[in-house]
């Protein structure tokens, strides 16, 4: 059995959320101590409760632990059985995190799955919806499987309550993919959106972008949207280039003004624009799974962050890789994965 230390590293909720993803895929059983113990709030909250909740139910797993504000999980699996599921985080916990711990052993299952997930879709320091459909999922299909999803309705922290669906059509085993290079970009796209909230505030955010990213008017979208259950604001940033597609979002909270979240995403965006790599730093530590179990391939970075250094340290413990992070710049690195394609027997 492969004993997790959940304080290791960033020490948080993805030390569980990798652990579980990989166990589903390889089957192997892990115990997890101290879980999130980085966190002030430890254990297990609303979000990763129900992603443990949601592996166990494909996974068809022996699970103890599985309880909010638990520090210890053992998990173990005995199949991955695809088809039709619904996950509630009840909360507005991330969702798309839901989803982070149980596509990797959809993509590799033997049959085709509908999953609909409901909870938070639009949280700060979680992969918005957005980022997923536009960033992530592209990746994903150029490796193999077809993944679709569909945004029924946004869900905004705190109220909650969004929900989206995804269809995975899976693939034996994952294609590596090579993302040296980002090529020319071809496209910049702002969308500003608020629910329940005066679209002056979009307004507002997609002026400093055109002030400070020099973007054309036509690129730059507020839009009004409807169905959610609470208040919301969120911009997204998209840098389409020839190899890859990034996000940048910025969280409109209460209290910050439109123009601060504006200012804080516009440096996100011109510390990538100008470092010249195609993968930023979320979408660094969201790739490792999928390139781990390709077997291999590399990217190119920005300097790693916590998180994508934990993720290859957990990913070690259920894999036979290798991983080297080569700082060829001062902000930028090169990781590339060695290891064997993995298929689900
Ligand atoms: P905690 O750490 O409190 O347990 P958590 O369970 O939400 O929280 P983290 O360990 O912080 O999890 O992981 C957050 C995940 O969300 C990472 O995979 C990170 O790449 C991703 N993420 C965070 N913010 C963004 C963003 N703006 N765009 C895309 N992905 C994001």
């Amino acid at each position: 059995m492969i004993h997790i230390d959940g304080s290791f590293g960033e020490g948080g909720g993805q030390v569980l959320r990798t652990s579980l993803a990989m166990s589903l895929v390889t089957g192997k059983p892990f115990l997890i101590k101290n879980i999130r113990a980085g966190r002030r709030k430890p254990g297990l909250m609303r979000q990763h409760l129900t992603a443990a909740n949601a592996a166990s139910e494909i996974g068809k797993a022996e699970i103890k632990g599985n309880s909010i504000g638990s520090g210890e999980l053992f998990f173990s699996p005995v199949t991955v059985d695809a088809g039709d599921y619904l996950f509630s985080v009840g909360t507005a916990g991330s969702c798309t995190l839901v989803l982070q711990t149980i596509l990797p052993s959809l993509l590799l299952a033997k049959n085709s799955s509908r999953v609909v997930l409901e909870g938070g879709t639009h949280n700060p320091y979680a992969p918005p919806f957005d980022f997923l459909v536009k960033a992530f999922l592209p990746l994903i299909n150029k490796m193999g499987p077809e993944v679709t999803s569909v945004l029924e309705r946004p869900g905004f922290y705190p109220a909650g309550g969004g929900r989206f669906t995804v269809n995975v059509k899976p693939t034996r085993s994952l294609n590596k993919i090579d993302l040296s290079a980002r090529g020319r970009v071809i496209n910049q796209r702002a969308i500003a959106k608020t629910a329940k909230l005066p679209i002056s505030i979009a307004n507002r955010e997609l002026k400093i972008l055109k002030d400070k990213l020099n973007m054309a008017r036509e690129d730059l979208i507020a839009e009004d949207v409807t169905g959610s259950m609470g208040p919301g604001n969120i911009l997204t940033v998209e840098i389409e280039s020839e190899n890859i597609t990034e996000m940048f979002t910025g969280f409109g909270e209460r209290g910050v003004t439109a123009e601060k979240v504006a200012n804080k995403t516009v440096t996100l965006v011109q510390k990538y624009l100008n470092s010249k790599v195609p993968v930023a730093g979320y979408l660094a530590d969201q790739l490792l799974i999928p390139m781990a179990l390709a077997g291999g391939g590399k990217f190119r970075t920005l300097t790693p962050s916590r998180h994508t250094l934990t993720n290859i340290e957990v990913l070690k413990q259920f894999l036979d890789i290798d991983v080297s992070i080569d700082q060829y710049d001062e902000n930028a690195c090169e990781i590339k994965i060695n290891g064997q394609p993995y298929t689900m027997k």
